[in-house]
């Protein structure tokens, strides 16, 4: 276990610099009571994926112990210390995620990043530990024909933080990744170690799954893994009012394994169509290729990516490729090759501005309303929107914090945003804007980015949120694990 000084792994001190510099350090959360504040210059100031939310830390600690049987000691030490010493902790691994949920001001924060791993090919399952990277996952199945069930689109973040937010991936016909998780192996507040399964302190597999590592600190997991398998796309072109329903049958048909759907994005004709890309297995007597990373055709589209914002006929050549180069372009692959993108493909080096995610979930037949929220809310906020991805998810029966309450099509926005408070104000009216659309959907939005949901419409889209509230308060009465995302909930519930 060794501690981290000055060196914040995702974001540098020149990227905190410059977010603080525009003022928004003011959108910390506020020094609760009963924590004492950290003096200013002590400690460490960590950031996130977002880029927004700077927050000074006590204690930053790497928990790279990657040995199964080690792990529990070396974050119940760092716990012990916490409790003696008054201070809140969380558990972080890539922070990817853009609103403080993976910080505790003031606190300590322990970065997991493991390797360790063990294959159970007979029960298709592996065990993990909870900081390993998906790179490493997908490299150590792959070499055994194996491939994970469920993950993100990206391959940089942890294993335990994906059942943390329990985020959903392009494989079909799957729940979010929760649904792919036997069980885990958990430190509790007061120290003591939990197996949990949805029949072993089930009650607290429910809080944790998508519980934003707000009832302890995972040390490792049991997932599913399933045959890693050649695949090739089709594409087919449709209208947003079509897409919904067209895609949820396409994901549910038995034969489709990976799916996911785009909007166009150009600005004289925002959202009015989509594309759909669904992949079949293709039989072959050739042994797979082992798992590449993203390509020439990935780096290629990137430099068009880049080159969106302000540009209409740039958005409409990045469409014209999608929907008429790449079909042509387009060969076999293996789901591990899929799924072994780095987030850093798409990024952008500007230190002014940030890439901020947006993510709503809304009934099958909703998307066609959904677009035309967007059309009545987007163009009007200022903000640059560059991209939307659509997905397939289905009803997420056990987190307490669910975002799935039945099948949903998932719409991952993306956009470009000024770091100004201006912009930030913007950002804010428009995510409220299109949460209070989507709401009306019967949708809900994703809680990983920023916080800029009110109560109530937390409330409405989690449902049992007053409960989560509860049981994690019962679970952790001190409150020891903090983060951004807590500290907004508790100061209103
Ligand atoms: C470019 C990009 C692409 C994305 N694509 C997708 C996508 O396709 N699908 C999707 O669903 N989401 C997606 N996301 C969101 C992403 O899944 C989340 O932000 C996720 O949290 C990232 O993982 P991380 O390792 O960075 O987690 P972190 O941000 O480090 O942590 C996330 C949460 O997990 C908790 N946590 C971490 N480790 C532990 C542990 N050991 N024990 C207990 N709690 C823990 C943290 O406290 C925090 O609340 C994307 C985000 C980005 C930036």
């Amino acid at each position: 276990l060794s501690k981290i000084t000055r060196r914040a792994l995702l974001a540098g001190a020149g990227a905190i610099a410059g977010a603080t510099a525009v003022g928004l350090a003011g959108e910390q959360p506020a020094a609760l009571p009963e924590y004492p504040p950290v003096p200013q210059g002590a400690g460490e100031l960590l950031n996130d994926a977002g880029e927004l939310s700077p927050v000074r830390v006590e204690k930053h600690v790497l928990v790279n112990v990657d040995r199964f049987d080690a792990a529990a000691e070396a974050v119940r030490q760092e716990l012990a210390e916490a409790r003696r010493e008054g201070r809140p902790a969380i558990a972080s691994a890539a922070r990817h995620s853009m609103g403080g949920q993976s910080l505790s001001q003031g606190g300590t924060v322990l970065t997991m990043d493991q390797r360790a791993m063990e294959l159970d090919q007979s029960a298709s399952t592996y065990r993990v530990a909870a900081g390993a990277r998906w790179s490493s996952v997908i490299a150590a199945l792959d070499a055994q024909g194996f491939s994970p069930a469920v993950m993100q689109s990206n391959n940089d973040f942890a294993v335990a933080s994906t059942f943390c937010v329990n985020a959903h991936g392009w494989p079909v016909p799957y729940g979010p990744f929760g649904s792919t998780v036997r069980s885990f192996r958990m430190i509790l507040a007061d120290g003591s170690l939990v197996t949990c399964s949805r029949s072993e302190n089930a009650d607290i597999f429910r809080l944790t799954m998508g519980g934003y590592g707000l009832t302890g600190i995972i040390l490792d997991l049991e997932v599913d893994m399933v045959p890693n398998v050649r695949l090739e796309p089709s594409y087919q072109r449709l209208s947003p009012s079509e897409f919904g329903t067209a895609f949820a049958a396409a994901a549910e048909d038995g034969e489709v394994l990976m799916a996911y759907g785009r909007l166009d994005v150009a600005t004289s004709r925002f959202l009015d169509e989509t594309l759909m890309i669904t992949y079949r297995a293709v039989a072959s007597d050739d042994p797979l290729p082992a798992a590449t990373g993203s390509g020439f055709v990935s780096h290629a589209a990137r430099q068009v990516y880049r080159a969106q914002p302000g540009s209409d006929r740039v958005k409409r050549l990045r469409w014209w490729m999608e929907t008429s180069v790449s079909p042509r372009l387009a060969g076999h692959s293996t789901r591990n090759s899929l799924m072994n993108e780095p987030a850093a493909t798409l990024s952008d080096g500007d230190p002014t501005r940030t890439d901020i995610l947006h993510e709503y979930f809304v009934p099958a037949e909703a998307l066609g309303p959904f677009t035309d929220a967007c059309r009545d809310v987007v163009p009007r906020s200022f903000q640059e929107l560059l991209n939307v991805t659509l997905r397939y998810v289905r009803d997420d029966p056990d987190s307490v914090l669910a975002y799935a309450s039945g099948p949903r099509i998932a719409a991952v926005m993306s956009f470009t945003q000024e770091k100004s408070e201006r912009a930030e104000a913007d950002m804010a009216r428009m995510t409220g804007a299109l949460i209070d659309r989507v709401l009306d959907l019967g949708g809900s939005y994703y809680l990983p980015y920023r916080l800029h949901a009110e109560l109530p419409q937390m409330q409405r889209a989690y449902p049992r949120l007053d409960e989560f509230v509860e049981r994690k308060r019962a679970l952790d009465p001190d409150e020891r694990f903090r983060n951004a995302l807590w500290d907004r909930i508790r100061r209103t519930v």
